[in-house]
């Protein structure tokens, strides 16, 4: 497994197969002045596979899919069986609005999906609509039900706080945990990008000890629970007599950039060093001169190299000239 130059194991390779999106959150995607990959500049699912066979051989296990919405991407099933048959690699999740998750849950799984985490800010109706502006509760939930029948399991939500959209809607969906055993995360607002969503991301920002607070407050004591594995972002804890886990990804007031053990992809084909910083290296110019496993390795050993020790949000620095849905989260 390859290390970083601050001896990270870098492992988990995050891809973004689209920066389409049928939602637009009020944190990620401005409705207006989007400019999107034109969809022949995107990585093909050929050359995607190109990528991850390179990254199992130096080492990567794990594998994500996102977007923007990956459930838009039509050659989405080609893509993930590609992944699933490629030695080495042993967990290939999904990250996803499932607004397109009945149709496609049950061929995700049998093309070899292991895992699943679904994004949901709120289960209020009306706040849903706010905050993640095209999209239904309704048409959410059934994605996440047609998850469940598919098998996938544990179904993992995440919302993210914003305040003055969802900060008490928290209490609703860590309730949850109590009858079904899902893990229901919390994530602290970045700001990415450097426009309005950026701005939104700052102004709104609700850091984890409020949110933990408010459930305790309404539910009671959350108990910690072990850290899943040491490169888990998430702070996972349950509540008294709880089937689930409620869990924490806070990366602004507890950066975890110390046990980073990640790379990205974007769908435009370049390696991401790290989400809250612009450097970037080009893999998809290789990959068209005609370059394959053995060019996307070095490029990929130089990726992990030059990887930041961590971001620098509280000096004022982030990723300016990407978006999150143009990177993935
Ligand atoms: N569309 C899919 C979804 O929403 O899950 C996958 C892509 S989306 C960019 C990945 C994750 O990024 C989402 O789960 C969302 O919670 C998170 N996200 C988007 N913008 C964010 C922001 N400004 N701060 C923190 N998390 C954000
Ligand atoms: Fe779309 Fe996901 Fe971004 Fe929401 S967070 S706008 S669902 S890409």
């Amino acid at each position: 497994m390859p290390h970083d130059s601050f001896g990270r194991p870098i492992n988990y390779l995050r891809i973004s197969v689209i920066d389409h999106c049928n939602l637009r959150c009020v944190y990620c995607m401005p409705l207006r002045g989007l400019s999107f990959v034109p969809s022949g500049d995107l990585l093909t699912a050929d050359q995607i596979e190109t990528v991850v066979r390179a990254a199992a051989k130096l080492g990567f296990n794990k594998i994500r899919l996102t977007g923007g919405e990956p459930l838009l991407r039509s050659d989405l099933l080609d893509i993930v069986e590609r992944i699933s048959r490629v030695d080495g690699i042993d967990d290939l999740g999904m990250t996803t609005n499932a607004i397109l998750l009945p149709e496609q849950a049950v061929p995700l799984r049998e093309a070899g999906l292991s895992r699943i985490n679904i994004h949901l800010d709120t289960l209020d109706p009306q706040n849903l609509k706010r905050v993640m502006r095209f999209g239904t509760f309704e048409q959410i939930w059934a994605g996440i039900e047609a998850a469940e029948r598919a098998g996938f399991a544990p179904i993992k939500l995440n919302a993210v706080v914003v305040r003055d959209f969802n900060e008490v809607d928290v209490v609703a969906l860590a309730r949850l945990t109590i009858e079904r055993d899902w893990y229901v995360r919390f994530i602290e607002l970045m700001p990415l990008g450097g426009g309005e969503c950026a701005r939104l991301s700052l102004a709104q920002y609700v850091p984890t000890p409020e949110t933990k607070a408010r459930i305790e407050v309404e539910l009671g004591p959350l108990s910690e629970l072990p850290p899943t594995s040491p490169s888990d972002e998430a702070r996972n804890y349950r509540l008294e007599g709880a089937r689930g886990v409620v869990g924490f990804i806070s990366p602004v007031s507890e950066p975890y950039c110390g046990s980073c053990s990640r790379m990205r992809l974007t769908a435009d084909g370049k390696f991401h060093l790290c989400l809250l910083n612009d450097d970037e290296l080009d893999v998809r110019r290789a990959l068209l001169n005609g370059g394959g496993e053995e060019a996307v390795s070095k490029i990929l050993l130089e990726a992990v190299r030059r990887k930041p020790t961590g971001h620098r949000l509280e000096q004022g620095v982030s990723t300016e000239r990407r978006a999150m849905f143009q990177i993935g989260g």
